[in-house]
């Protein structure tokens, strides 16, 4: 997978480095988010379309999640920009790669780590009908995207949460696959492995059931879904709080 996005030749060599440190599989940087052990600060970098950017309820729930379970003594730092569209909805996780390359500007810098996180103006394009709708995909090491207008679209069903609590479920849930679960770099303490829906857990009511990345499994949510003691087992293990 390459991380050239232009033909810029003066690009220091080692913020080349840093870039590869940042397009690594999904789950490999668990240890470095979790843990202060390589780095004590950590920056998420939120790059929405204009007119898709998540709530301010959302993003503060968000924050307090990460700050509950990461160990990052010297802060946690959130940015957030608005970008023009793409132009390239329904997305495939190619093309949502191509935007970070063209959109993201944080990467690991000494003690801090860098993650991306890209609110798109369209759906996943393999969204097939109310079966299977993805709400959000951590893809990369540090990266997600969520799939914002599909998000709006299902607060317009009559059983659906606020629009807040989708973005902040989504959020949680696809940045817990950064930290590793389930079983994605970060070891199992137990077997909670869902054996259907891999690298998701199967205690009821978990944050990371496979069913929260869905539309059909936030309808009817009232609040946030929590780790259930399991799941922060595995992360308190692998550096976490
Ligand atoms: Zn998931
Ligand atoms: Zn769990």
């Amino acid at each position: 997978m390459g991380c050239s996005n232009d033909d810029n030749d003066n690009v220091d060599s080692n913020s080349i480095a840093n870039q590869a440190n940042n397009k690594q599989p999904l789950g490999s940087s668990a240890n470095d988010l979790l843990s202060d052990t390589n780095f004590s600060s950590i920056t998420v970098e939120i790059v929405s379309v204009e007119g898709f950017e998540p709530t301010a309820a959302a993003l503060s729930g968000f924050t307090q999640f990460l700050e509950d379970r990461l160990f990052k003594p010297e802060g946690i730092t959130i940015t957030q920009r608005s970008v023009v569209s793409s132009g390239k909805a329904p997305f495939s996780i190619e093309e949502i790669v191509e935007i970070e390359n063209d959109t993201r500007t944080l990467f690991n810098e000494e003690d801090d780590i860098a993650v991306y996180i890209y609110f798109a103006d369209g759906s996943r394009e393999d969204d097939n009908g109310d079966e299977q709708i993805t709400l959000g995909s951590a893809y990369l090491n540090t990266s997600i995207v969520i799939y914002e207008d599909t998000l709006r679209n299902l607060t317009t069903n009559f059983n659906a949460p606020s629009l807040s609590t989708i973005e902040n479920a989504t959020l949680n849930h696809e940045f817990v696959h950064l930290l590793g679960l389930v079983n994605i770099g970060t070891p199992l303490q137990s077997d909670h492995e869902d054996e259907e829906e891999s690298n998701h857990c199967n205690v009821v009511g978990c944050l990371m059931q496979s069913a929260i990345q869905f539309g059909n499994g936030v309808m009817g949510i009232n609040n946030v879904p929590e780790l259930d003691p399991l799941c922060i087992a595995d992360l308190q293990a692998n550096g976490g709080k």
